[in-house]
């Protein structure tokens, strides 16, 4: 890490939907919250990946833009090797790049990185909604919410741990698992942004490039937390109910 702690965010005019840009801004924030200076890199399709990044961020992106993404990152012989041994988020469609195969709209599979021991196929209709799901592994990192808007599933193979056991939503489509991770890869469905809404799955990423991090609570964040599990987590429903009766 040099002086400022580099967060590169990879294609944001292909892999952008639905805020996931936020990620980007929550990494920035949850950094300098802990006095941490920090430059975010913006790098276009066509141009390489650099490789002297701490942390690298992909978004999700409709079909078309995902396919041009995917275009772009195999054309990039050092992109792999880049990303594969830096801290990385990839969300959605960027999960789905850095796996093994993906099927595209037109049901062709088209290949990934194969960063992540992952093969995703179709879901029979789209996904759409809230999502809950309790880490796997993941010391520190509390119950993730998040929403998901996708067509693509995903087939975790032996190397490729689930980021989280699906409670509520579709997630991968096995009815049991949400996202991967694999190595220094995070990967998942949900939007949200994911890291504004899962501030230590931020700071996970963060503490692989700048060691362990001073507690920082952000309550703004919190009462968004709150308020979406109150929403989406059925245990959430039943411990209601049981406390106050049938409303
Ligand atoms: N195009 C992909 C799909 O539908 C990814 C969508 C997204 O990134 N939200 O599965």
């Amino acid at each position: 890490m040099a002086d400022s702690l580099a967060i590169v965010h990879v294609y944001p005019e292909l892999l952008g939907t639905y805020g996931d840009r936020g990620n980007v801004l929550a990494l920035c924030h949850r950094a300098e919250a802990r006095g941490l200076s920090v430059r975010v890199v913006e790098v276009g399709p066509d141009q390489p990946l650099p490789r002297d990044g701490d942390v690298y961020v992909l978004g999700g992106g409709e079909d078309s833009a995902q396919l041009a993404a995917g275009h772009s990152l195999m054309q990039d012989e050092r992109a792999a090797d880049i990303l594969g041994s830096h801290p990385c988020l990839a969300v959605c469609a960027g999960f789905q790049l850095l796996s093994r195969s993906f099927t595209d709209a037109d049901d062709v599979a088209q290949p990934g990185l194969g960063l992540l021991d992952v093969t995703c196929g179709r879901l029979d209709s789209r996904a759409v909604g809230e999502v809950v799901a309790d880490p796997v592994g993941l010391d520190a990192v509390p119950t993730l919410t998040g929403y998901e808007n996708h067509r693509g599933s995903a087939w975790l193979g032996p190397l490729a741990a689930p980021l989280g056991h699906l409670v509520t939503g579709v997630g991968n489509g096995d009815q049991r698992t949400e996202g991967a991770v694999q190595g220094n890869v995070v990967a998942t469905y949900l939007h949200g942004p994911v890291l504004v809404r899962n501030p230590r799955l931020a700071d996970l990423l963060l503490s692989r490039v700048a060691g362990p991090l001073p507690e920082y609570d952000d309550e703004g964040v919190e009462q968004l937390r709150t308020e979406r599990l109150d929403v989406a987590d059925p245990r959430r429903h039943r411990a209601r109910r049981a406390l106050f009766g049938r409303r």
